[in-house]
């Protein structure tokens, strides 16, 4: 039997290898660990040890591969790590019997089971098996295990029912031909600006989206609206041929400028509608906005795939925003009110006199003609499951442990 387990990052150390009592396995996870410090001084208090470091801290992957070794297999020490970490965990276990494939508890992140000729595979993002020959075959549940073997794949924990799946994935962190839940992306995408698009009055020259992830959006949008799709906005790639981000914040901001290349000859004299996927801290945004008007364009409309983010994301490692405070929301709410925390579940709230002021102001701070972001209702919609099966916490602050 032939097996591969890894993963794509500038920075994390794994997959890791470990050779313990349930035999010898590779391991990655997909995780957030909030209270890793505490299952840290747990875990030494039990004689355990840490060997690895991620980034000069506990590399959490070793302290989940720790939780699974203290269980009498592996489904008793993957059961341990559901039932101790806050936050989130997805993983893949290559063992020697097959890859172990479990999903988060709460089906936070995505594992997709893709099946070809005599093989078996897993992924968080299915987008990995387009060029390597592999159809869809399931979607793995939240907190569901299974071994796949070249032969077939096998149940070793059902599905729990309850599903809290990030809705940011499909506004965001996805790749275009990725589907989660059966959900394409890129449908999604353009889904979700078609209806915004078609409840839209405002009257602009064409729409353009923002690279990568705004562009499904204005595509829809486009549609939705009437009005002819351009590209405005290009993005250059080819000197970062690494997709994941720098961690570093200042590294990661440069890039991000330096890769959006603004087109003078479709911004000239002209009333663009532009459309994003989200505002977290509004600085690279505002920037973006400021050459574009330096390159001619009379109007810019902007358009967000989301409604705003007002809760910082305490779920999954990849969201760009570290804490509440580095939300531009959270600034505003706490000029407006003297307090960060105070009134949030007005400001989340649509249209409500709170919002719209906040939202008046983000506009004003950035330099737009006009802003508007997307009703919660119309996102869920457009990712098509029902609301209580997805994450919205960063919107709505709902929560679900
Ligand atoms: S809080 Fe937001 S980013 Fe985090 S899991 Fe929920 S929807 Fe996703």
């Amino acid at each position: 039997m032939h097996g591969r387990c890894g993963h794509i990052s500038d920075t994390d150390a794994q997959p890791l290898v470990i050779n313990s009592h349930l035999g010898r396995f590779a391991i990655v996870t997909v995780a957030k660990i909030v209270n890793l410090d505490e299952i840290e001084k747990q875990l030494l208090n039990d004689k355990m040890h840490f060997a690895e470091l991620s980034s000069g801290k506990t590399n959490q992957t070793e302290l989940v591969a720790l939780l699974i070794i203290q269980g009498n297999s592996f489904v008793d020490g993957i059961e341990n790590v559901f039932r101790h970490i806050k936050g989130s965990c997805s993983m893949l276990l290559l063992t020697e019997d097959g890859i172990i494939a479990a999903r988060d508890k709460w089906g936070r992140t995505p594992i997709v089971v893709g099946r070809k000729d005599g093989a078996y595979a897993a992924t968080s993002e299915s987008t990995a098996f387009a060029n390597l020959g592999y159809a869809i075959d399931r979607y793995i549940g939240p907190g569901e295990i299974v071994r796949l073997r070249p032969d077939g794949v096998e149940v070793m924990r059902p599905a729990d029912e309850p599903m809290q799946i990030c809705s940011f994935l499909w506004v965001y962190y996805g790749f275009p031909t990725s589907s989660y839940e059966g959900r394409n992306v890129e449908q999604v995408r353009y889904e979700n600006g078609r209806i915004m698009g078609a409840e839209d009055q405002t009257e602009a020259d064409c729409v353009c989206g923002i690279p990568d992830s705004g562009v499904g959006m204005a595509l829809g949008y486009a549609a939705g609206l009437g009005k002819p799709y351009q590209r405005a906005i290009s993005k250059y790639t080819p000197t970062w041929p690494r997709s994941f981000t720098p961690s570093n914040q200042e590294m990661r901001s440069l890039v991000a400028k330096m890769k959006l290349i603004p087109n003078r000859a479709m911004l000239e004299g002209k009333r663009v509608l532009f459309c994003d996927d989200s505002i977290v801290r509004g600085t690279q945004l505002r920037d973006n906005v400021k050459v574009l008007f330096e390159d001619g364009v009379k109007e810019v409309h902007m358009r967000i795939a989301c409604p705003p983010l007002i809760y910082g994301c305490p779920f999954i490692g990849f969201t760009s925003s570290k804490s509440d405070m580095e939300l531009i929301t959270r600034r505003i709410i706490k000029e407006l009110e003297g307090d960060a925390d105070k009134n949030l579940a007005e400001y989340a709230k649509t249209d409500s006199p709170c919002y719209n002021k906040m939202v008046d102001i983000i506009r004003e701070r950035l330099g737009l003609t006009t802003l508007k972001f997307n009703k919660l209702e119309t996102l869920v919609k457009a990712i098509g499951l029902p609301k209580c099966k997805l994450c919205t916490h960063c919107f709505d602050g709902s929560s679900c442990f």
